[in-house]
């Protein structure tokens, strides 16, 4: 290979790197009509009420769960350019869609190839390696990202666990990428709305932080819903709780 190409080459990705780290968008930018957290994916993919949740009602709660997600991006959310390998590697990079209306943070972005021309976002999560489609939609929309921001085709990235010290794969295949974009344009919609969605009060509400702030049991059965409002906010006559309570079952 040409000596000099790869110099230029590298060069012009270096160009458009200190570009994208000085540039206002991506840089703290929250959720509003115009973007939407590349985070927010996750979160819509997982649950639509998570989702509604934290993007509209700005409810953050801590579990075990979040505790080890916020230690596993301890180190990497510094933001840094350095060799790993012979590696080319940026932590903590700004990324945005101006096509998409996206904006977030990269964990780790490498640059493969010769030159090191094809950007490569690495995401790193807590636990074990697992295939959730969730996390595939979040490193597929940093991908999409990298592509519109420095010019370079993006055909892969990968998830990093931490608690297995394995990456996954995760090839951008159109089918992923027009899920990203469904995602989008749902929770865009569900901003503009800024109703939460029905609780789906199943399995995943047993893993999630925000299921004390949630009461999904509660709210995904209106009955019971009215019958506690009932008993807590309207006076009743003495003798008549029993019948309050039925409500409840
Ligand atoms: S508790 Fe369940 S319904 Fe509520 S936000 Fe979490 S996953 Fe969704």
């Amino acid at each position: 290979m040409d000596a000099k190409w790869r110099e230029m080459e590298e060069n012009k990705v270096m160009t458009r790197i200190e570009q994208a780290r000085a540039t206002r968008i991506g840089n703290g930018v929250r959720d509003d009509e115009e973007h939407v957290m590349i985070s927010a994916l996750e979160h819509y993919a997982y649950c639509p009420r998570q989702c509604a949740l934290i993007h509209i009602e700005q409810t953050f709660d801590e579990n075990i769960y979040t505790v080890r997600g916020t230690q596993a991006h301890e180190r990497v959310d510094e933001a840094i350019t350095r060799a790993e390998r012979g590696v080319r590697v940026e932590r903590g990079l700004p990324l945005w869609s101006r096509r998409l209306g996206l904006v977030g943070r990269a964990d780790v972005v490498e640059f493969h190839g010769e030159a090191g021309e094809t950007p490569y976002p690495v995401e790193y999560k807590s636990g074990k390696r697992r295939e959730w489609r969730y996390e595939a939609i979040q490193v597929c929309a940093q991908g999409m990202c990298l592509e519109e921001m420095l010019g370079s085709a993006v055909p892969a990235g990968a998830v990093y666990y931490i608690g297995s010290r394995v990456r996954r794969e995760v090839e951008f295949t159109s089918e992923l990428r027009a899920a990203v974009e469904q995602m989008t344009e749902a929770v865009r919609g569900m901003l503009q709305i800024g109703k939460l969605p029905v609780a789906p009060d199943d399995q995943r509400c047993l893993k999630c932080s925000l299921l004390n702030s949630c009461l999904p049991a509660a709210v995904a059965r209106p009955g019971r819903l009215l019958a506690y409002q009932r008993a807590l906010f309207v006076p009743q006559p003495e003798g008549t709780m029993a019948s309050a309570k039925s409500g409840f079952d």
